[in-house]
């Protein structure tokens, strides 16, 4: 397996070159447009190459455990009376309603709308308490007790989520939540600065993979019910408007984040990290989504 990802990494290098790093959170331009790594972690093991351990932001990747979180302090129907589960089919960041409202309907956990609205049902006394419990989460399910906020990260996006703000103010604006905006937002932009490497995502994504448990031990670190419903939810949307050619050419449940990770799942067979910060259109990293492909293809992922 080993062998194989570093000649991943080699046979598609090139395509770091044509991609684009994200630049409207101007902290993410200082990024390095060469990193590429990839991790796998199954059963027997955990297999790296390339940039595995080099650090950077999670940003959307964060979104799968805002959805969780929110599952096991308010179970399924809460939660989908508030976020809906189809496919926008449009960009993450874009406003998806009808002229007459903005329901349930408009969204979905893995774009920023819905996974605003879900730092609402974060339970914590303090916004401050919400994203600690979150951070708790990520540090748990990575086996990473270190996993902290980029600040220089957090307060550039802070300074410049316009887009952002505005989507919680029309979600306050048609009552689907009702609290302060900007603490809502603090906890949403802190969440997407955590800073990872591949191995913390790959680590992750085997806990959704595995029913809820751990590689190395068979404590069940979350409900087995609810990493299906994150694993559905993210083979539905978590590569946002690229999310059907992801299906067909990749296969399995995944989520990107504009700081160039990818976070896959395989149910039931190995959890994957990969990351290279040149991004494509849609704001997938474009060499991470190429890797994905041919992994998936040569040792047969696709769970279609
Ligand atoms: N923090 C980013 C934002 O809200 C996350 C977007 C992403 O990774 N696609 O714009």
């Amino acid at each position: 397996m080993k062998r194989l990802l570093e000649e991943i990494i080699n046979e598609c290098s090139h395509y770091t070159k044509l991609g684009r790093v994200a630049s409207y959170i101007p902290e993410l331009q200082k990024a390095n447009p060469d990193n590429f790594g990839i991790c796998v972690i199954d059963k027997s093991g955990e297999y790296l190459a390339g940039d595995y351990d080099k650090p950077f932001t999670v940003q959307s990747i964060i979104k799968p455990l805002i959805l969780l979180l929110a599952l096991m302090d308010n179970g399924i129907e809460r939660v989908k009376l508030l976020c809906g589960v189809e496919a926008t089919g449009k960009p993450f960041d874009a406003f998806n309603y009808s002229d007459l409202a903005l329901t349930s309907e408009h969204i979905n956990p893995m774009i920023n709308a819905g996974a605003i609205a879900l730092c609402t049902l974060i339970r914590g006394e303090t916004h401050t308490e919400k994203f600690e419990r979150l951070l708790s989460l990520a540090r748990t399910l990575s086996g990473n007790p270190s996993l902290s906020v980029n600040q220089e990260v957090y307060l550039s996006e802070k300074e410049t989520g316009y887009k952002n703000r505005a989507l919680a103010y029309m979600l306050k604006a048609y009552k689907m939540i009702d609290c302060d905006v900007d603490e809502l937002l603090d906890v949403y932009f802190k969440a997407c600065s955590v800073e990872v490497s591949c191995r913390d995502l790959a680590r992750i994504a085997f806990v959704l993979a595995n029913h809820g448990r751990l590689p190395d031990a068979d404590r069940l670190l979350i409900p087995a019910e609810y990493a299906r419903t994150v694993n559905a939810v993210m083979a539905i949307c978590g590569m946002y408007d690229g999310s059907g050619e992801f299906a067909l050419n990749v296969g399995i449940p995944a989520k990107s984040g504009v700081g160039g990770g990818i976070m896959a799942s395989v149910p039931s067979r190995m959890g994957i990290g990969a990351f290279s910060p040149a991004l494509d259109p849609k704001g997938n990293s474009l060499a991470g989504v190429k890797a994905l492909e041919l992994l998936s293809s040569k040792i047969g992922l696709s769970i279609f």
